[in-house]
């Protein structure tokens, strides 16, 4: 395979770190069994997989009971069955206006079924003041307030510990997407304070794909979307309401959940100088990138906090076009388009024409930064 400088990391992150890889080979070949399940030695090994893994994930993002932490096959996943499990018809919910699909779809169907959804507008940078969210929910009683915590086209963190404090004193849940927070930013939920938040598992904390994390606070209980057998309590017709047996009916992923904890692992060891060689190499990159004519950077200006997250927008040569030549002469990867999050280009303005995003993380050295600007002043000159 050719040499690949690969920055598209907020789409998944690559290449995985070989205690992950490892940890996937060793669930399929030596801890085959289905957790739970048989009482034999091969299954006994994937429970103790599963144990291992959760009590790891829940020390990585700080959530006290392992047993609030449920596996999920990602975020997408975790969302839906945060917001279908906690609204229902006649419910209102207020909501951020640089949402991801994974958001803004679940609730396009929840509002076809009687859920009223009130989008509040950030600035053009995305930013949320919890000040204008304070005043929605003051207008009509609201079920739950969601928000994300990081955008994946602007970069831009939300205040989503303020949001928790605003939203519980109207007595609504908090429900954030934690997609693009989870590994690079440093993480205690218990202190954050929302009621749902959803994690990928497959970019920057690491993982395999097709596995993450729903974390639902202490009491907060959301319907399951699934039902189905668990191992436990298999003489009753209901679901368990036992966490987190509710939530992870049916065979778990075993090896990617296995992937998730070695990962896991990995961030609770190396994940303070990960986080700020990230800080580092994107404040680099967007240095760089203002050089460039004709390019404009997308989000938060230069110098404060975002997640390793650049969109930019050239004024004359297009981001797919971009995109192509990146991959094709340089091998540098990257992602074009809307990135699944059209509500976030809306507020950039970027809707009509999509953007080129560098998703900055694990693995990326100063020298694939150089590369990718040589490349970028190359193709858009
Ligand atoms: N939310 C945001 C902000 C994202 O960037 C993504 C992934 O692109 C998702 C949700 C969906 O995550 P997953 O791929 O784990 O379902």
């Amino acid at each position: 395979m050719k040499h690949i400088t690969y920055l598209d990391h907020a789409a998944t992150s690559w290449p995985k770190p070989q205690s992950v890889v490892d940890a996937v080979v060793h669930a399929l070949t030596e801890a085959g069994g289905n957790p739970g399940r048989s009482a034999h030695t091969i299954a006994l090994a994937a429970s103790r997989l599963i144990l291992e893994a959760r009590t790891d994930v829940a020390a990585l993002l700080g959530v006290r009971d392992p047993r609030d932490l449920a596996f999920v096959p990602g975020c997408t996943a975790g969302l839906n069955l945060a917001l279908k499990g906690l609204l229902r018809p006649g419910d209102r919910v207020v909501v951020g206006s640089t949402e991801h699909n994974a958001v803004a779809r679940p609730l396009h169907a929840l509002e076809a079924a009687g859920v009223r959804v009130d989008v509040v507008h950030g600035d053009s940078a995305g930013r949320i003041d919890p000040d204008d969210v304070e005043r929605a929910l003051a207008q009509a009683p609201t079920r739950a307030v969601v928000c994300q915590h990081a955008s994946n086209v602007l970069g831009t963190i939300q205040p989503v510990g303020d949001l928790a404090d605003i939203a519980h004193e109207a007595g609504a849940y908090l429900i954030v997407d934690g997609a693009q927070g989870v590994g690079h930013l440093k993480l205690d939920l218990t202190a954050l304070g929302a009621d749902a938040y959803a994690a990928s598992g497959h970019k920057g904390l690491l993982g395999p794909q097709g596995v993450g994390a729903l974390y639902l606070a202490p009491g907060v209980e959301a319907v399951e979307l699934t039902q189905g057998g668990g191992g436990s309590n298999s003489e009753e017709a209901v679901q368990p309401t036992a966490r987190p047996d509710r939530y992870e009916a049916g065979t778990p992923n075993t090896p990617g959940i296995a992937g998730l904890g070695a990962a896991a692992r990995f961030l609770l060891a190396e994940g303070d100088a990960i986080r700020a060689e990230e800080r580092r190499l994107t404040r680099m990159l967007y240095e760089q990138l203002l050089e460039i004519p004709g390019l404009r950077v997308l989000g938060p200006p230069l110098g404060e906090e975002r997640v390793p997250v650049l969109c930019v927008v050239h004024d004359r040569v297009e981001a797919d076009r971009i995109a192509f030549e990146l991959d094709s002469r340089y091998g540098v990867a990257v992602r074009a388009g809307l990135h699944c999050a059209p509500w976030a280009h809306a507020t950039a303005g970027t809707a009509e024409c999509g953007a080129l995003r560098f998703g900055i993380g694990f693995g990326i050295t100063e020298s694939d930064i150089d590369l990718a600007v040589r490349a970028m002043h190359e193709v858009c000159a």
